[in-house]
């Protein structure tokens, strides 16, 4: 089979790039894809084939701007999953966002960059996860990132940053209702931390550092990456709206990925791809333990009840499904301190004509701007009503000094306001939670969604900690500092109204209350992680330390299911740094 080359081309008809052969094939250009395509293809004697699902990123607006990233959820942009029913959420399916475009759910996320807890990393290393500690990381973030500093932000020391990656950091707009947000923060004990990534932690209230580049543009790693000058690389083959529907084994006894088989839709013929080294996965964590599974890969019993032919008996292949549970509360704000005038196209106009002429202004927002990160047994932090002593939880946390409850602040209403209306939202977010979840197939057609289970707040500590963090946000917006800037009522016992809890007591509101609430309002972080996890064995995980599924030759998986435990933050910016520490792993072999 002869090499087909493209030039700066992104292809969508598979006679163009199937029937032939490359050394990688990397399934899935989103975070992790787009990296491993660029660092692979570096040495031009290496074919490497990129095979998206969804379309190319270069013509979706919205993901340039990084205020308008919401407007590409539940479009074809968006995989557009739920959750199978929570039973602790009221039996609710919970909207389930995964990019489906080049750059992945990095095109179409809220930008955070954060690079977690340095203990996140050395709990890995010490559950079997070899090379993986954050002194193992900590290169790669700083290999990956290229900051520019910001004028507003003194506090970030450029050694703590890397200035020569292609990933663009830096700092887009954040509106002064943030100021309010930090000093809010600090009245009740909580310090400034004006840069979260760096060997010292997260704990602390900050405004959020994100991959905004100099041009005020969303720098995902399909637009840091994959730049002209790689998607011109001979030797790299990108297909997009390409859906890759199996991995293909050779019939050896101990069997080795020798391809993949693709489609273009559910009807279109299907083709074949070869891979001379190695097939990459790297779509994400929904769907590469999907894949694994469409292919003969997972719990032998699963896969014999939808009659798929069995590969390997790997029985962690979906299972450790983490997440981030959030609950928006949403306060009424004054006129005038928020964004929510953007919601009002007449408005918005000046603010999108200012981003187009100058790269600046509102329209560089990420939306959640700022967060404070803390830990739910610190007992400086008024946690309960009326002073009530700290019932103790379960410490889940990877180290002393990493967080597990994270409180954002999003300086507009979360959901659609009545018109004339504004909104800070509190948005307080479990970074540890205990409960983990599963994910499985509903059928054996790779054009199936699959059934999502993160088992949300199944494990009683998580609730316990999540009404915790609903109570201190209530006494963040009753601070000196921001109230001044809200319209909350006295207390409020009207649980159905859009800016309750907002508006209730945080000293007559009980526990039982909060529960409720929770209940019906909680949703993701969109983090999903670990469903196909790093272990020291094929009964403990999916793949061992270089990344290389359990059993099989030549397939290994490069996205965030292969986190062993949960990152405390937002992990973007970790898959990036182990796609990048997974190329180097690929090319020294
Ligand atoms: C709405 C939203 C907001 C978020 N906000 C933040 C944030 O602010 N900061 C942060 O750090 N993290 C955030 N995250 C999480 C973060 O974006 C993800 O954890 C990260 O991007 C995952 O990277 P990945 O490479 O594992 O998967 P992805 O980036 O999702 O890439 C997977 C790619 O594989 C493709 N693919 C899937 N199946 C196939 C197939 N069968 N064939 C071919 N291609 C396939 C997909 O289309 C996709 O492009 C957010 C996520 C979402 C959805």
């Amino acid at each position: 089979m002869g090499a087909v080359f493209s030039q700066n081309r992104l292809l969508t008809d598979p006679n163009e790039f199937a029937n032939s052969s490359y050394d990688y094939v990397i399934v899935g250009g989103g975070t992790a894809g787009c990296v491993l395509a660029s660092r692979l293809s570096e040495d031009p004697h290496t074919k490497v084939l990129l095979v998206e699902a969804g379309g190319s990123h270069q013509s979706e607006l919205f993901a340039k701007i990084p205020v308008a990233a919401a407007q590409l959820l539940r479009t074809s942009k968006d995989w557009g999953y739920s959750t199978v029913p929570q039973p602790a959420l009221n039996n609710r399916e919970v909207y389930y966002a995964r990019g489906k475009l080049l750059g992945g759910s990095g095109s179409i996320n809220a930008l955070v960059y954060q690079h977690c807890s340095p203990s996140d990393y050395d709990e890995w290393e010490k559950k079997g996860a070899t090379g993986w500690g954050y002194r193992d990381l900590a290169p790669y973030f700083r290999k990956s990132e290229k900051f520019t500093p910001h004028p507003l932000y003194p506090g970030v020391k450029p050694e703590d940053r890397g200035d020569s990656g292609l990933w663009h950091t830096s700092y887009g707009y954040a509106h002064p209702i943030c100021d309010n947000f930090i000093e809010s923060a600090k009245e009740l004990g909580i310090p400034h931390n004006p840069d979260i990534n760096t060997p010292r932690g997260s704990i602390g209230a900050t405004k959020f550092m994100t991959y905004v580049d100099s041009k005020g543009q969303r720098s995902s790693t399909a637009t840091a990456y994959l730049p002209k000058e790689v998607l011109a690389r001979k030797n790299l083959t990108i297909a997009i709206d390409t859906i890759t529907t199996k991995v293909l084994f050779s019939s050896d006894r101990r069997p080795r990925a020798i391809g993949v088989e693709v489609a273009q839709n559910e009807t279109s013929p299907r083709f074949q791809v070869a891979a001379r080294k190695e097939v990459i996965l790297a779509a994400g964590a929904v769907n590469t333990p999907q894949l694994l599974l469409l292919s003969g890969i997972g719990p032998q019993a699963d896969l014999e009840d939808l009659n798929i032919p069995l590969v390997k008996d790997l029985p962690m292949v979906g299972n450790n499904l983490h997440d981030h549970p959030l609950v928006p509360i949403i306060c009424r704000a004054k006129s005038g301190t928020t964004l929510d005038y953007m919601a009002d196209p007449l408005k918005a106009v000046p603010v999108l004509l200012q981003w187009f002429l100058t790269g600046t202004g509102p329209a560089t927002s990420n939306g959640g701007e700022a967060a404070l990160f803390v830990r739910s047994d610190d007992p400086s932090l008024p946690f309960t009503s009326n002073g009530l002593k700290l019932e103790p939880l379960v410490d889940n946390t990877s180290g002393p000094d990493s967080p597990d409850i994270e409180i954002g602040a999003a300086p507009a209403g979360y959901r659609p306001l009545p018109r004339g209306s504004n909104g800070l939202t509190l948005i307080p977010i479990l970074t540890r939670p205990m409960s983990v979840g599963r994910l499985c197939l509903a059928s054996s057609s790779p054009f199936d969604k699959p059934k999502i289970d993160p088992n949300f707040l199944a494990h009683p500590n998580d609730m316990k900690m999540m009404v915790r963090a609903v109570r201190l946000s209530l006494r963040l917006a009753r601070s000196s500092a921001l109230a001044p800037m809200l319209e909350l009522k006295p207390d409020s016992e009207d649980t159905t109204d859009l800016f309750w809890p907002g508006d209730a007591d945080p000293d007559r509101i009980t526990d039982g209350e909060l529960e409720d609430w929770i209940r019906i309002n909680m949703e993701t972080t969109n983090h999903c992680a670990g469903t196909a996890r790093i272990g020291t064995d094929e009964t403990d995980g999916v793949v061992d330390p270089e990344l290389k599924v359990f059993g099989i030759d030549g397939l290994r998986v490069v996205d965030a299911s292969i986190f062993p435990t949960m990152v405390s933050g937002h992990p973007t910016a970790p898959v990036v740094a182990i796609a990048e520490k997974a190329s180097d792993l690929i090319l020294l072999q």
